[in-house]
Parts: C-alpha cells; structure tokens; sequence
C-alpha cells in the first residue's frame, strides 16, 4: 500500500505518524469538554463537530460525542470501517467537503488527550519467548528458564482496569512489602527496583457470550485496534510475591497507554506471522493466518534535565503469541469478554542485548547497568522519564502510534500519613 494524499499538507510527510493511512482514534479537548477525534497530521479531526453538522452520519445516532471510543467499538466492525471510509473520504487530495470540514481541524499542540476508552477490564500476558527466557534465566537458572507450560499456553494475569493511564500521567514509586536476599524478615519500603515493561495493548471493541469460547479467527475480528502500552513493574515486590499466583502489587502502581488506537485497518498492510512453533500448539489456538504486526519499538529514558538515550530497539514481531491467540485463550474458561477490555501483550524483548523490553534485562537484574546519557542505570531513578515509541514503515509513509510516556517521581515520604 502506498500514501494516501490529503489536502493536510503535514500528512503528506513520509516520516509523519498520522497519514490519511493511519487516521487512529483518540479523545481531546482543548477548554472544553472532551470528546472523539482522528489525528491527522499536525491535526486533530475534530469527528463530533463533523457529527453535530451532518457531515459525518453513523447508523446508530450520535456516537462521537461522548469521551470515549466504546460506542463505536460496541457498533461493531461494519461501522469502524463505515467511518473510515468517510472520513477518508473527506480528508483526501481533492475531497469537495474541504470547506467545511476545514474549520474544524484542531491543532495537536495546543489539545489535552485524554484516555482514549472507558477500559472495562485488563488483562496482562507473558507472551515474549525472549523476555520469558531472559526473566526466567535470572530467577530460576538457564535450565528451567521457560515454565513447562510456557510453549504450549499463553500465560497471562487479570490486571486493574482501574490503574490504567493515559500517557503522560506522572508515575508515583510505590511502596510495598520486600524481602531481599539480605534481609532476615519483610520490610515495608519504596520500590528500589521499579522497571517497565515495552509491551502492545490490544483493545477489545466487541464482546463475548459469557459460555461460549471464541476461535483465534474470531478473536481477530474482535479487536478494535492496538496501542503502546508500558506495564510498570516494582521488580523487588514482584520477586517476594509473585508464586504461587503471580504478580499482584507489583503490577498494580500503574499501567501507561498511548493515546491514540490505531484502528486494525491501518495495521494491515502490516501483518506478520508468530515465529516457527517450538511445540505444536492445540488447535484452538492454531493461527489460521498471520495474526501479528511488524512495528518497530524503541524505548527512551531521560533523566532530569537531561537528554534521551534510546535504551531499547525491538520489534512487535518478536511475540510467540498473538493478541487473537491470547484472546482465544483468554475465553476457554467461558470468561466473557468486553467492548473495553484491554490485553497487555507481554514484554516484548528481542534476541540482542539493546533489544531487551525491560530495565531488568538490560541490567540483567542489576548486575551490568547499562550507560544513559550523564550516567547509568540499572533501574528507574526518580524524575526519569520513560518514552515508548512504534511505528510501521509502509511505501512512502509511516503509521505511528504516539507516544506512551510517563515520569517516575519520587515515592511518598510516608504513605500512611494522615
Ligand atoms: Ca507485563
């Protein structure tokens, strides 16, 4: 697929992440009251306005005045694509509707994003077969890095909808209980070992029947679109808590997305196949085509007052499962699923030492800090901020994301004063 030409001069760019091929989803406001748009070039398409005037119809009434994609979502795949078609249309080189489409063109700059959906519900996977074997390496030795039912199961934990936020939002250190090598009881304390985690969301846009499984193909067709996501970590909570049942607290301070859903549309041109089966899987989670996307993601850090250093370099590609093969899974048990769910993909590390999702890998627990510009790191420091970036490169043009960004400031001084 090649640029499609708008009459938005800036979204001609090659390199800019918002061509008339991408048009994600986001909610904004400027001093008023926050409501559905489409990022378009240095713009942001203001589609409530567009509603209100009759420019843009959807079957279903007004569904793009609200702070929230979920009625489109819960309108289902026709009706996604339906708007695209004519907002595409009216955004192209040439379109008639110019005029009175134009006013309403909002400056990216000067607009506040919000969360771009109501999440009902959210899920985290651990689907990176190199992150899984790099954690596992450290916590229990190379022999029995990957869990025994790793290859055969996308391993996953119900998360907090309830914690996630939208990129920006600072990031507090938590406190929680430890228990580190050298200490002969528990201790109550800041996180010493608070980390991220580079992973993709994939929103769910339609539900499940509780009952009644879904097919991988099903799934698929589920799936509204896709967003950066940084599952924040506290490594030392994680280590004292996490078995038999898995993280709990250390998951739970808080989970950044980005702010805008880039729709499965945009993505498809894209679309990659999960790497060679190491053991064949059963086949209810069996792929009946590609199901994965190629996005290349990086990883920023910049200190106080200080300059990015690019800390990580990885692929989407990388993961072993797909959101519609975790989502398959995720209905087995008969869970329903919701317009609003979101599913954490996992960490996504590749197979290089700069291509390790995660502070935890690239220090290897600590033991190698890594360089960063005016120091090292071997976890986050206060007031350092976390950038993660993706982007899909196409014939001429670039499908970005936005960015998924958040500061860690300093812990409480005490957290039980009242
Ligand atoms: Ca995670």
């Amino acid at each position: 697929m090649s640029l499609l030409r708008s009459w938005v001069e800036s979204a001609n760019a090659p390199d800019h992440p918002f061509p008339l091929n991408n048009l994600p989803c986001g909610v904004f406001s400027l001093e008023d009251e926050p409501r559905c748009g489409m990022a378009i070039g240095d713009f942001i398409l203001d589609l409530a306005a567009l509603e209100e005037e009759g420019v843009i119809a959807l079957p279903g009434g007004s569904l793009l005045d609200v702070p929230f994609w979920n009625e489109v979502m819960e309108a289902g795949p026709a009706v996604w694509a339906d708007l695209r078609a004519q907002v595409t249309g009216l955004l192209a080189e040439g379109s008639a509707s110019r005029a009175e489409v134009e006013p309403h063109l909002v400056p990216r700059a000067g607009a506040t994003l919000h969360l771009p959906f109501l999440v009902s519900e959210y899920t985290d996977f651990y689907a990176g077969r190199n992150h899984a074997f790099n954690v596992g390496t450290m916590f229990r030795g190379a022999e029995n890095a990957l869990p025994p039912n790793w290859l055969h199961i996308p391993i996953g934990y119900n998360g907090r909808a309830s914690s996630v936020v939208v990129s920006g939002t600072p990031v507090r250190r938590p406190w929680g209980q430890v228990k580190g090598p050298d200490d002969a009881v528990p201790r109550f304390a800041p996180s010493a070992r608070f980390d991220i985690e580079l992973e993709m969301g994939a929103v769910v846009g339609q539900p499940s029947t509780h009952g009644q499984p879904v097919t991988v193909a099903e799934a698929d067709e589920m799936i509204f679109g896709y967003v950066l996501l940084n599952d924040w970590s506290a490594r030392d909570i994680q280590a004292w808590e996490y078995q038999p049942l898995g993280p709990f607290q250390a998951k739970a301070t808080a989970t950044t997305i980005s702010p805008w859903i880039v729709m499965k549309a945009a993505l498809e041109p894209f679309r990659t196949s999960t790497p060679a089966r190491e053991k064949p899987l059963l086949p209810y989670l069996q792929e009946p085509r590609p199901m994965l996307y190629d996005i290349a993601l990086e990883v920023g850090l910049t200190p106080e007052g200080g300059a990015e250093t690019v800390i990580a370099r990885t692929n989407y590609a990388e993961m072993y499962y797909s959101a519609p093969q975790q989502l398959a899974h995720h209905t087995t048990s008969g869970c329903a699923m919701n317009v609003g769910d979101l599913l954490g993909s996992g960490t996504i590390s590749g197979p290089t030492k700069d291509a390790r999702g995660s502070l935890l890998e690239l220090s290897w627990g600590g033991k190698e800090p890594f360089p960063v510009a005016g120091g090292t790191r071997s976890f986050i420091q206060d007031n350092d901020t976390l950038t993660l970036r993706g982007q899909c490169k196409g014939d001429g043009y670039t499908i970005g994301f936005g960015e998924c960004t958040g500061k860690v400031i300093p812990a409480l001084a005490d957290p039980y004063a009242r």
